[in-house]
């Protein structure tokens, strides 16, 4: 099967569990989702699978959402943006799926489990490593071992039981992974899932399978980890659905620790120092809050381009990427089978590229917002040029607080210890005189300021290089920062000569 085999419009989902921040591992699975959708005129169909209620976290869909737009990815059908197919949340549609658990019973497909949480822990001590399956269901108390009278008779008492699919023994399963080719699977290796709970909720083997195909879904695209339940899903199709109906699958490579040692997780970025998660995320429970790239200051396009280099490349050579060159350039056969180590620095690279690339004004709110956030206020009317003049200084927006913030507030704590040392009087007549000469010119352009800085050095026998280093303190507050005749004509001849004058004052 390859893509060329499209006939029907496609019609990909995300299909996320709201038990947490969303790791940057399934904001990748959503963009490649999306990116074939879009490049093949198709819908992006975002569906919440909260079938297991133990899992739910609260304020965990709002933030799948949130993540969505601040990356672009805008569900064409959802939850929250509504569709043919609505509702969009397993739990409201609990009703769709006990006839399809009750027609493979019905079909002998499946079967009733009516063992209790105790027996299957005794069991577990008893058997090592115990599974629920061919070599098991014997020894247990359902459908199968129970005379169809006993099994009536516990049914029509309420007894609490689950529905569990019967798997056929010994049993090849395969199907055609769009990335890994033909998977083939034993059913031995596989145990007797449950499809039904005992609360009638359906669990996520089932529910995926029924909505998959209730929501017409002709491709999904989900991470490694759910390669072993597949089995389950294309025995699932072929009993209720016909396989022919079932989407083509593609399980995405994982995304590995920087070493290449095993899975990304949270706790790696913790020990290391990056972020996960795409935004910040609160667990309502210990309240312990998680960093996420936009926080830490990258930009969503950033973001998105360097996601989709875990795994993919389009041959060319080619690294930085929009949306739309995505969209178009995207494609699932050149997808790596393996694992895509994370590389932080290489994250940071793409958010530097892309603060060059794109122009100031597509971010300059929010680093004025960010700029507010430490108390400084700057004025839109110079901001953008600000912005121009340092952002190839900024790795993060964030950055942008030291390379902009002094443009709009001079430095409280200006790096006194570099200048001291090499301080001297003659040095101090200079900067008074330059005070006057500043106060009288008429001119306020870099070029005149360098004239006229580096004519009283020469009158004062001083190299202007040795006094580049303080005017740079007096008005930057530090040893960064673009060329400082150009500052001083940004801040103008009051707030530069108030700078000279207050550094002269902490030199005394
Ligand atoms: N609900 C599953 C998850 O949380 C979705 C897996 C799939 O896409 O089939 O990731």
């Amino acid at each position: 099967m390859t893509e060329g085999t499209i006939n029907k419009k496609v019609r990909v989902r995300f299909a996320p569990s709201p038990t947490g921040g969303l790791h940057l591992g399934g904001v990748r699975t959503v963009l490649f989702n999306y990116l074939f959708a879009k490049q093949h005129g198709g819908d992006f169909v975002v569906r919440i699978e909260d079938t297991d209620q133990t899992r739910f976290v609260a304020g965990a869909e709002d933030y799948i959402f949130e993540t969505l737009k601040w990356c672009g990815l805008t569900p064409d059908e959802s939850s929250l943006h509504g569709g043919p197919f609505a509702p969009y949340r397993q739990s409201e549609r609990k009703p769709m799926y006990k006839e399809f658990a009750d027609k493979l019973v019905k079909e002998g497909k499946a079967y009733y489990a009516f063992d209790t949480a105790e027996e299957l822990d005794t069991k577990r001590k008893e058997i090592n490593n115990f599974q629920y399956n061919h070599a098991t269901r014997g020894l247990m108390k359902n459908s199968l071992t129970l005379s169809a009278k006993e099994t009536e008779s516990l049914l029509a008492a309420g007894t609490p039981h689950v529905i569990r699919i019967l798997l056929p023994d010994n049993e090849e399963v395969k199907f055609t992974d769009l990335i890994r080719g033909e998977v083939i699977f034993n059913t031995n290796q596989v145990d007797d899932k449950v499809l039904l709970k005992a609360d009638g909720m359906p669990t996520y083997h089932l529910a995926v399978v029924v909505d998959d195909f209730k929501m017409e879904i002709t491709h999904a695209f989900r991470g490694e980890e759910w390669l072993p339940s597949a089995p389950v899903h294309i025995l699932l199709w072929n009993y209720l659905f016909g396989l022919e109906n079932m989407p083509q699958w593609a399980h995405l490579p994982l995304i590995l620790k920087p070493d290449g040692n095993g899975k990304l997780s949270k706790r790696d970025g913790d020990r290391l120092g990056f972020p996960t998660f795409a935004m910040d995320w609160k667990d309502p429970k210990s309240e312990e809050t998680t960093i996420g790239f936009r926080e830490r200051g990258f930009l969503p396009e950033a973001f998105v381009n360097m996601l989709a280099a875990l795994g993919w490349n389009d041959g060319s050579g080619q690294e930085v990427f929009s949306l739309d060159e995505l969209i178009a350039k995207f494609s699932i056969d050149r997808v790596h089978k393996g694992g895509a180590k994370f590389d932080y620095e290489k994250a940071k690279w793409y958010n530097q590229e892309w603060i060059k690339k794109l122009p100031v004004s597509s971010y300059q709110a929010q680093v004025k917002q960010i700029l507010a956030d430490k108390g400084i206020i700057a004025n839109d009317e110079n901001l953008e040029q600000i912005l121009n003049l340092v952002k190839e200084r900024c790795v993060f927006l964030n950055d942008f607080v030291e390379q902009a913030g002094f443009f709009f507030k001079a430095s409280d704590t200006p790096d006194i210890a570099s200048i001291k040392p090499k301080w001297e009087e003659k040095k101090n007549m200079f900067f008074i005189e330059l005070i006057r000469a500043y106060e009288l010119s008429t001119l306020w352009e870099a070029a005149d300021l360098e004239k006229e800085f580096k004519e009283l050095a020469a009158a004062h026998q001083l190299k202007p290089g040795e006094l580049m280093l303080p005017f740079r303190i007096m008005l930057v507050g530090g040893k960064f920062g673009p060329g400082v005749f150009e500052i001083a004509a940004f801040l103008g001849r009051d707030e530069t000569l108030n700078r000279i004058k207050k550094v002269l004052g902490m030199l005394d």
